[in-house]
């Protein structure tokens, strides 16, 4: 089922023209439709929770949240980003040593998505 052009437009002013999850403003048409609960589309396999697939569980997001989240559930994806900064300090020489010179300060906050903030 493909959006149609009023339907797409409708979907990315669901956050004011944001991204439904980093915030970041969609310009043009280059932002995705994510599916908060994920469907799973393989190939030469049957679609999994096709259900999924309607306007209710869809969000405007920047390329770079939906690719990232994947097939990820909300909270999955929370998880494997606040792990983000583990992995800089564990698997990144040039991080740590950014932070060793005060360039880059950790604040341990939480991952609050977009919608959460505007919703709330
Ligand atoms: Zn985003």
């Amino acid at each position: 089922m493909r959006l149609k052009k009023a339907e797409r437009e409708q979907m990315r002013l669901k956050y004011g023209g944001h991204c439904a999850y980093c915030g970041v403003v969609l310009v043009g048409n280059k932002w995705h439709e994510d599916h908060l609960e994920p469907i799973i589309r393989q190939p030469d396999k049957p679609t999994e929770r096709p259900g999924n697939h309607n306007l209710a569980n869809m969000m405007p997001a920047c390329a770079p949240c939906n690719i990232s989240k994947g097939r990820q559930t909300l909270e999955g994806w929370r998880e494997w980003i606040a792990g983000h900064v583990n992995s800089l300090n564990n698997y990144h020489a040039i991080y740590r040593l950014a932070k060793s010179y005060g360039l880059i300060a950790e604040t341990g906050a939480e991952v609050v998505f977009h919608f959460e903030k505007v919703t709330a």
